[in-house]
């Protein structure tokens, strides 16, 4: 059977919603949502086993930076984001059948990279998949890989988009 994995926008949804099909999430979105209201209602599920949290391991959390730091996403991604990509990610190679529960473009566009299937919750999904360089806004020095300012003459990187891959 299939599975849900939520980022927190999604499973502050999922509290409103219930829970449809299996339901999981990270340790890191719980952390996030600190209401207490919602606190109490995600234990009530926890402790029914709707709502499973799992943590992905430290590997399948090195592979999805890697991934990231390809398509340039490496820097639009918060912890949460990595930790929701690795768990899909993870349940896929054991063969599970997951859908990540995300608005989130930078992640969104990580998991068609990685090859995760996911769906939106409210906004609209993205429709191709970005690829981006890094470029010195002074010297026009080229980076692969994000940083905060250039190597040669220190001045800011910014982000260009390269490549725009249309998904079906
Ligand atoms: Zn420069």
């Amino acid at each position: 059977m299939g599975a849900y994995v939520f980022d927190t926008n999604a499973l502050l949804r999922g509290l409103t919603l219930g829970f449809a099909r299996e339901a999981y999430t990270t340790p890191s979105v719980m952390r996030e949502l600190k209401n207490q209201v919602t606190r109490t209602r995600l234990s009530a599920y926890i402790s029914s086993k709707k709502l499973r949290v799992a943590k992905p391991s430290k590997r399948m959390m090195l592979r999805i930076l890697e991934e990231a730091k390809k398509i340039g996403e490496e820097g639009k991604l918060s912890k949460t984001d990595v930790e929701v990509a690795a768990l899909g990610l993870a349940l896929q190679s054991q063969g599970r059948n997951p859908t990540v529960l995300t608005d989130d473009y930078s992640l969104q566009n990580l998991l068609s990279k990685i090859g995760v299937r996911f769906k939106k919750v409210g906004l609209r999904g993205i429709r191709r998949r970005m690829e981006y360089v890094f470029v010195c806004k002074n010297c026009n020095q080229v980076y692969r890989r994000y940083r905060v300012t250039c190597c040669v003459c220190g001045a800011p990187v910014l982000r260009k988009a390269i490549r725009k891959e249309e998904l079906s």
